[in-house]
């Protein structure tokens, strides 16, 4: 089945379970506003709709769908969520507040953005049980059609069950042209993905974890695109632009019907989340998720690398306990995601003197994770960020949060098994020096 023959059908698949995929459209077209009035038309029957921006992508595209929307009928009010100190808005529970404040009532909601405007809008709407769709300005991260919001509640990157958008609408020459840094945090984003699906296997092997091959070989042909050849990315050109544009979209997909972040979410994403918070801890910024996760994925793939070569497995002694003097206020709440994944840790350090799982694994790891260097090709050849000084951080800033970055999530990832192997804490630097400094 073609990817776009997949929107808003309900499949038996080979993995056991009836997916269903909500998304019912997707429209990258040049004349996407246009068509804003008929597609809405054919899955709403309310003609009330409240837009949401920022004060950027309000000019760029909110503003004209507004018009386009009055004219064909529709009653029409919006909001545009503030910029916080001259930067980008965020996801968190005051922003919520703040919107969901403002929010009138309506028949749907249209979010016209990217990572925070889709995630707050989808947040609130599904809160007021209102179907939303997202009008998206650049190709910067999978959130789009995921069913799940990521806000920093209490200073902690949270995960919140909501529902995906009923549709989502782009025009190709606007993701071409978007601001580059956007278009390459989208590459790091998804250049995880194959050191994703490696955690995802690792926890189907030892912790039973649900697996599906289709949803994790979904965006398989669409990375070539973009994988083999970094430097269209580069030169933007709309074949590489779009393949990693619908990459983004249906990897959100997967998630969507797997109901978890698996499909495209490992201990990669642990680098970003870590430095997220240490923002929330110290105020010292932080920098788009994608550009992140593009360094978090050089790393997991250097620890993967040298995992492939451990025949025989030899378990170290690890700490049960977090660094509270790190965390400060977000101790406690780390502490209690740290506590729950002990137990698995426990079944984790037996079944790795089971050799016939371990060889599974290395068999199955290998023939997903793609070697530091290629990844490292990539990004750079792309223009994308894949050293600490690219996203603004010190080496000890980096240093520190690949120590911590296990502590923080429940599921385990290879960030854990590299310490129950001996690897960490003792590879860390070896890695930052090799991969993630020049
Ligand atoms: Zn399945
Ligand atoms: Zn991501």
């Amino acid at each position: 089945m073609s990817l776009e023959g997949l929107l808003d059908t309900t499949f038996d698949c080979e993995c056991g379970r009836r997916h269903n995929v909500p998304v019912k459209r997707i429209i990258y077209s040049e004349d996407a506003l246009e068509r804003l009035p008929e597609v809405l038309s054919s899955i709403v029957s309310g003609r009330r709709i409240v837009l949401t921006a920022d004060n950027r992508t309000w000019d760029i595209a909110g503003c004209n769908a507004e018009k386009i929307l009055e004219r064909a009928g529709w009653s029409t009010e919006h909001i545009i969520v503030p910029d916080i100190d001259h930067g980008n808005p965020v996801c968190n529970e005051k922003t919520y507040d703040w919107l969901s404040d403002k929010l009138p009532s309506a028949d749907i909601a249209l979010a016209v953005g990217s990572g925070v405007i889709n995630d707050l809008t989808k947040w609130v709407a599904f809160d007021r049980d209102l179907p939303y769709a997202v009008f998206a300005t650049a190709a910067t991260m999978n959130g789009y059609t995921a069913a799940n919001v990521a806000p920093t509640l209490k200073g902690v990157k949270s995960l919140i069950r909501t529902r995906p958008p009923i549709a989502v609408f782009a025009i190709p020459s606007m993701i071409v042209e978007a601001p580059f840094e956007l278009t390459a945090s989208g590459l790091g984003d998804t250049l995880a993905k194959p050191v994703s699906t490696a955690d995802w296997i690792f926890n189907h092997i030892f912790f039973d974890e649900y697996f599906c091959r289709y949803c994790s070989e979904m965006i398989n042909t669409l990375e070539p695109y973009y994988f083999d050849h970094p430097e269209d990315i580069k030169n933007r050109q709309p074949d590489a632009i779009e393949a990693l544009f619908k990459a983004l979209l249906y990897s959100g997909i997967a998630m969507t019907l797997v109901g978890t972040s698996a499909p495209a979410s490992g201990g990669e994403h642990l680098l970003s989340h870590t430095l997220d918070m240490m923002t929330s801890v110290d105020g010292v910024a932080h920098d788009l998720h994608g550009r992140q996760v593009g360094l978090g994925t050089l790393f997991s793939s250097a620890i993967y690398d040298r995992i492939f070569r451990i025949e025989d497995t030899v378990i170290h002694a690890s700490s049960s306990d977090i660094d509270t003097t790190f965390w400060g206020p977000l101790a406690e709440s780390v502490s209690r995601q740290y506590e729950q994944k002990q137990p698995l840790l426990q079944i984790l350090r037996e079944k790795l003197t089971d050799g016939q799982a371990w060889r599974a694994f290395l068999d199955a790891g290998r023939d997903q994770v793609r070697p530091p260097d290629q990844i490292k090709h990539c990004l750079r050849t792309a223009g994308a960020a894949h050293t600490f000084k690219d996203i603004g951080c010190s080496h000890g800033r980096l240093r520190d949060a690949i120590l911590h970055m296990h502590e923080i999530r429940k599921r385990p990832t290879v960030i854990d098994l590299a310490w129950i192997l001996g690897i960490l804490p003792g590879a860390a630097d070896e890695i930052i020096d090799q991969w993630l400094t020049t």
